[in-house]
């Protein structure tokens, strides 16, 4: 996710989001999910998100005001794409250590996954999802022209090489190959009808032929 939407994200939600901060993550980021640590979904998810980070805000601020310490708060480590869905990891300090969220997590994180189904994570307009498994994206028809999972490698280079920004390449291009296969086309052509008549003028006049020793 872009970085001005991340800093968006931790002024609206400095409780739940108070060790993804990668400086704030030793010692209260497990090393098991370091490397799935931060926010990393696309930017259409950025409304999604910040619904879900305000129920835990809110949360924390109920149990803040009964005077639970902060290291009792639940925490975000994850917003990121999987299997097609936005899947936000909330961790919280049990006894042993620190576990993911239970009871309380299963209908929270069922209701975001179905949304993040039907939301383009490009642009946040109404998507579909495209591919399966880890290759599972969510797009609106808009963009899934641009980042079609399944397209082709020549298809991936020319939207690479050709994208909306770069008309004019395309354009230039365009026309070159146009008058090459022109130029070549006339060429051939001449080739041709000058091979013809040739040809034409030997059967016309066989002593031509016949003075060759
Ligand atoms: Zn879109």
């Amino acid at each position: 996710m872009r970085l001005t939407l991340q800093e968006q994200l931790f002024q609206h939600h400095p409780k739940a989001l108070r060790y993804l901060r990668a400086e704030a993550w030793p010692g209260h980021i497990p090393a098991i999910v370091v490397a799935t640590a931060g926010i990393t979904c696309g930017n259409g998810w950025f409304s999604l998100l910040d619904q879900q980070l305000d129920y835990w805000e809110r949360f924390i601020d109920a149990q803040a005001s009964q005077g639970a310490a902060e290291n009792t708060w639940p925490f975000v480590v994850s917003a990121r794409r999987d299997n097609g869905e936005l899947q936000l990891t909330v961790l919280i300090r049990t006894p042993d250590g620190i576990g993911v969220m239970s009871s309380l997590w299963e209908g929270m994180g069922a209701q975001v996954r179905q949304a993040s189904r039907g939301t383009c994570e490009c642009c946040g307009k109404s998507g579909r999802t495209l591919g399966t498994g880890k290759l599972a994206h969510v797009f609106c028809t808009v963009c899934e022209a641009h980042a079609h999972p399944n397209r082709s490698r020549i298809r991936a280079w020319v939207d690479h090489h050709f994208d909306s920004g770069n008309n004019l390449v395309m354009t230039v291009c365009g026309l070159a190959l146009l008058f090459c296969a022109a130029y070549f086309g006339v060429v051939l052509m001449g080739l041709m009808l000058a091979g013809k008549s040739l040809a034409q003028g030997a059967a016309a006049d066989p002593d031509q032929l016949g003075s060759t020793p």
